[in-house]
C-alpha cells in the first residue's frame, strides 16, 4: 500500500494550494494531491468560455504548477476514508495511508426546489469540462435562454451568452434588483449600472419576481414565474447556490453539518490529522463570527494557506470570511468588501458612510480614464472599517483589494485618510482627489455631523 507523508483531496483553488503551501512549508514531506477530473476548469472563468474565452480548453489549470513544486498526482476519486488506519480508498481499489490528510473536496450547484427543475436543458453551473461543453454545443441551436439569479454568476453568464450569438437572454431574479444580494441596498449605483449595461446589450432583466415552475415535456420549453407570465426557455442556466461537497468527511465519522466540515480557526477537522478548507469547509463571518454561507475562490485559498502550514506546527489563524469579490462587464468593474451598509445594520452595527468619486488618472484626458467611485461603511462606535464598495474600470478590482486589507486589519476612517498613497498621472487617481483617501475623509465628516 502506498504511503505519502501528506495527502491533499481536491485538485482546484483548494486543494492546489494546500499542496502548494505544504510543500513550502514542509519540504521534507512527500506530499500527494488526489482528484477525480483528468483536467482541472479554473472555476471563476467558467462564464467566460461562452464568449470570451471560447472553449473550456482556454479556461483549465495546468497541471505544470503540481509538477513546479514536486506534488504527485493521482486522478481517482476517492470513495472511502479510515481516519483511524489514516487510509484513503480510491475509486480504482488503490488504498493511499497519510500521515496528514486535508480535505478539499469543493462544492456542488444546489438547485432550488422549483417542480420541473429535474428537465433537460436546464443547467446547473457544474465544474465540468464536457459538461461545459455541451451546454456549449447546446446553446448554437438555441434562441431563448433564461438565466436564474443575477448575482455575480448570473450576470457574467448572461454577457458572455450573448456575445457572438443570436440568441433571447432573460435574466430572472427574485429580488429587486441584480447583485442586490451583495451590494444590499435597492439602488445601490454598482447595481443600477449592471443592469444599465445588461439591457443596453440587449438582455432582459427580470427582477422581483420567482421562476415558479420549468415548463416542458421531458426538456424545458417555458417558465412560469409567480406573476402569472411565461417566458419562452430553450435553455435555464441556474446560477444560484452551491452545496458543501462533505460525504466523504460525513462518512467517515468527521463532525459535518449543513455548512460543510466543522473545522477551528486552524483549519483542523474534529480528527487532529485531518484539515479541510475550500467550499467544502464550515465557515464564518470575520465581523460578526457567526455562520458565513460565502464561497470564494479567494476564501478557499486563504484557507488553504492556512491548512498546509498549519499541518505540522500551528502557525496561521482563520480570522474568518471578510468577502471581497468583483465583477467586470466591458469597461465597467463593480466590486465589493466585508458588509454592505444594509447586511452592516441587519448585524446590529450603527453605521456611518463616506464616499468619494474621481476620475483614475489626472489629468483626466489620460488615456485609459475611467471614474472611479469609492463608498466605506464605517462602526460609528469604535470607527472601524466594516465595508466598501467600489464602480470603475479595470482597476476597481485592485482596489477593492486595498480595501479588503483595510478590512481585514480593522483600519478606521482616520488610518486610511493618512494612507501614504502612490499616484502617478498615468495610472491612479490624483492625490488631491484620490478616492479611497476621500471616501474616509467623508465618513469622518459625516461621523462629526
Ligand atoms: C461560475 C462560477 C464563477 C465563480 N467566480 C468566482 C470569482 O470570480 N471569484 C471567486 O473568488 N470565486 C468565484 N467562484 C467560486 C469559486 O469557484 C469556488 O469558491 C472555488 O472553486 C472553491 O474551490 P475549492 O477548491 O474549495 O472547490 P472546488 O472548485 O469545488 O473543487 C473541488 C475539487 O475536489 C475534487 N473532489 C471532490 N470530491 C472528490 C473525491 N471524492 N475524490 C477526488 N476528488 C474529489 C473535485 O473534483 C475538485 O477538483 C465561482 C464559482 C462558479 C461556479
Amino acid at each position: 500500500m502506498k504511503q505519502v507523508d501528506v495527502v491533499v483531496i481536491g485538485g482546484s483553488a483548494a486543494g492546489i494550494l494546500a499542496a502548494i503551501t505544504a510543500r513550502r512549508h514542509y519540504p521534507e514531506k512527500s506530499t500527494l494531491l488526489i482528484r477525480k477530473e483528468k483536467q482541472v476548469l479554473i472555476p471563476c472563468g467558467i462564464p467566460y468560455i461562452f464568449g470570451t474565452v471560447g472553449t473550456p480548453e482556454n479556461n483549465l489549470i495546468s497541471d505544470g504548477v503540481l509538477q513546479k513544486n514536486n506534488i504527485e498526482l493521482i486522478i481517482d476519486e476517492a470513495k472511502e476514508l479510515s481516519p483511524t488506519e489514516k487510509k484513503v480508498t480510491l475509486a480504482s481499489g488503490e488504498s493511499v495511508k497519510y500521515d496528514k490528510l486535508i480535505l478539499a473536496t469543493g462544492s456542488v450547484p444546489s438547485l432550488p426546489p422549483i417542480p420541473g427543475i429535474d428537465k433537460k436543458h436546464v443547467y446547473p453551473v457544474k465544474k465540468d469540462v464536457q459538461y461545459l461543453q455541451n451546454l456549449l454545443n447546446a446553446l448554437k441551436d438555441m434562441k431563448d435562454l433564461v438565466i436564474l439569479g443575477c448575482g455575480f454568476i448570473g450576470v457574467e453568464f448572461a454577457d458572455e451568452c450573448k456575445k457572438n450569438r443570436d440568441i433571447n437572454v432573460t435574466i430572472v431574479e427574485m429580488l429587486d434588483q441584480c447583485l442586490q444580494i451583495a451590494f444590499g441596498e435597492k439602488g445601490c449605483r454598482c447595481c443600477q449600472e449592471v443592469e444599465d449595461y445588461l439591457e443596453q446589450k440587449g438582455i432582459n432583466i427580470i427582477t422581483g419576481v420567482k421562476v415558479e415552475e420549468v415548463l416542458g415535456n421531458d426538456r424545458v420549453t417555458a417558465v412560469k414565474l409567480s406573476d402569472g407570465k411565461e417566458i419562452k426557455a430553450d435553455a435555464m442556466i441556474v446560477g444560484v447556490g452551491v452545496r458543501p461537497n462533505a460525504d466523504l468527511a460525513k462518512k467517515a465519522g468527521l463532525a459535518v453539518d449543513k455548512r460543510g466540515i466543522i473545522v477551528d480557526t486552524t483549519m483542523r477537522t474534529s480528527d487532529p490529522a485531518i484539515f479541510a478548507c475550500g467550499d467544502c469547509a464550515s465557515k464564518f463571518s470575520f465581523f460578526t463570527g457567526q455562520t458565513s454561507n460565502l464561497r470564494l475562490a479567494s476564501i478557499a485559498s486563504t484557507e488553504a494557506r492556512i491548512a498546509g502550514a498549519n499541518l505540522y506546527e500551528i502557525s496561521r489563524k482563520n480570522p474568518g470570511v471578510v468577502g471581497v469579490f468583483s465583477t467586470a462587464l466591458g469597461n465597467l468593474t463593480v466590486a465589493i468588501a466585508g458588509m454592505s451598509e444594509k447586511g452592516a445594520k441587519q448585524c446590529g452595527f450603527e453605521v456611518v458612510t463616506g464616499e468619494a468619486e474621481a476620475p483614475n488618472r489626472h489629468p483626466g484626458g489620460m488615456p485609459g480614464m475611467s471614474k472611479m467611485w469609492v463608498r466605506l461603511v464605517f462602526n460609528k462606535v469604535n470607527g472601524e472599517l466594516v465595508g466598501g464598495a467600489v464602480r470603475g474600470g479595470p482597476s476597481a478590482g485592485e482596489l477593492i483589494n486595498t480595501i479588503g486589507a483595510c478590512l481585514q486589519n480593522r483600519m478606521r476612517a482616520n488610518d486610511i485618510a493618512i494612507f501614504q498613497i502612490g499616484t502617478h498621472p498615468a495610472v491612479t487617481a490624483s492625490p488631491i482627489a484620490y478616492q479611497l483617501v476621500n471616501a474616509a475623509e467623508m465618513a469622518l465628516k459625516n461621523m462629526k455631523g
